[in-house]
């Protein structure tokens, strides 16, 4: 049975302009959190593209110690052969399951690669964006 003074004590929800900062996993699912239950928002991202730290580069940090404050930062902190060390079914976001895409260019293992990771992110934001 509910208990009607629980939901009386709840605060109503009011409809924010919502600002996320990053488009890695925790900013999109945030984002999806809160679009479903309806606030407007926005995710800035300061990469040329959403994924975070699954986007792979073969750059690395000429400076690891970070002395130099203008050295090319290099964000990604994955390896060329990197899967992911969780299931699939553990990653993804509640109302869009990072199941398997059958496509040539995507990786159908339980655990995939990085390329998989942000392939589902990438498909995530869509997916959040169609639903307006
Ligand atoms: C080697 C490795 C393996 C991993 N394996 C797994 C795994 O198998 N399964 C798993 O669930 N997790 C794994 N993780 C954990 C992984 O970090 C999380 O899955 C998840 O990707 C973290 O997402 P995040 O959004 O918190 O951070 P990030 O992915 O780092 O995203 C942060 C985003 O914010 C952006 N950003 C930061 N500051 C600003 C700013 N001021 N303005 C605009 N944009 C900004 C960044 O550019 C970035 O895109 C692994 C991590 C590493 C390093």
């Amino acid at each position: 049975m509910v208990d009607s003074s629980i939901i009386q004590m709840a605060p109503s929800i009011k409809c924010r302009h919502v600002a996320v900062i990053g488009a890695g996993a925790a900013g999109l699912v945030a984002a999806r959190e809160l679009r479903r239950e309806g606030h407007s928002v926005v995710v800035f991202e300061r990469q040329n593209q959403v994924g975070g730290t699954w986007i792979y580069t073969d750059h690395v940090e000429q400076d690891p110690l970070s002395i130099d404050p203008t050295r090319p930062i290099v964000y990604s902190s994955v390896y060329r052969s990197l899967r992911t060390n969780l299931p699939r079914e553990c990653m993804g976001f509640i109302d869009f399951p990072f199941v398997i895409r059958p496509r040539k260019s995507r990786d159908p293992r339980r655990f995939p690669s990085h390329g998989e990771v942000v392939a589902y992110l990438q498909v995530s934001l869509r997916s959040l964006r169609s639903r307006r």
